[in-house]
């Protein structure tokens, strides 16, 4: 089984992160949307909500599990998970030139290969950042995110700043 995580906070999931997992499914029997925590990090939703979000929106697709990704080196878990590749999509020349060490790195340290698809055009300029700031001063991102995630968004469920 060729198995790929496709690993982010997804804080929360939008309609480019969908774009790409659903790529993925394309091109691999399963797809592990690993739902990252980094404890330095201020989250607007939790863990859980971050996860909830992730399968409600991506319970349609087959052949994708959402988990959590635990704290310890993405290597490392793809190695335990018998996971063969890491599928990243790549907005523009920056993104590239922030994912080719990682990719290098993480092929050295457990083998697993990055592979990086071009986001689609309509989809370049969203950022979870992105939306949550426009959310927060009153902007519709109702184009951006689906609608399990803006009725969440609107509903303001998780207070502010999720530790996790
Ligand atoms: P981070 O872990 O840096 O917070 P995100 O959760 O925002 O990352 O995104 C996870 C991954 O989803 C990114 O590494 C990137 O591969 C992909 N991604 C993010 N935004 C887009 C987009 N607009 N189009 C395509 N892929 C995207």
């Amino acid at each position: 089984m060729r198995r790929a995580v496709c690993p982010g906070s997804f804080d929360p999931i939008h309609n480019g992160h969908l774009e790409v997992i659903a790529r993925a499914a394309g091109l691999f029997d399963e797809v592990v949307v690993a739902v990252s925590t980094n404890y330095a990090k201020k989250y607007r939703f939790s863990l859980e909500e971050r996860m909830d979000m992730a399968r409600e929106t991506l319970a349609s697709l087959q052949g994708i599990i959402v988990e959590p990704m635990g704290d310890g080196l993405l290597a490392e878990y793809c190695r335990h998970r018998g996971i063969s590749a890491i599928v990243k999509g790549l907005r523009s020349s920056s993104d590239f030139d922030y994912e080719l060490p990682m990719a290098t790195m993480n092929r050295q340290l457990s083998g697993v290969e990055t592979v990086f698809l071009p986001a689609e055009a309509h989809y370049l300029h969203l950022s979870s950042t992105l939306i949550k700031e426009i959310s927060v001063l009153g902007g519709d991102v109702s184009d951006f995110v689906p609608r399990s995630v803006l009725r969440r968004i609107l509903a303001g469920e998780s207070g502010s700043g999720a530790a996790t």
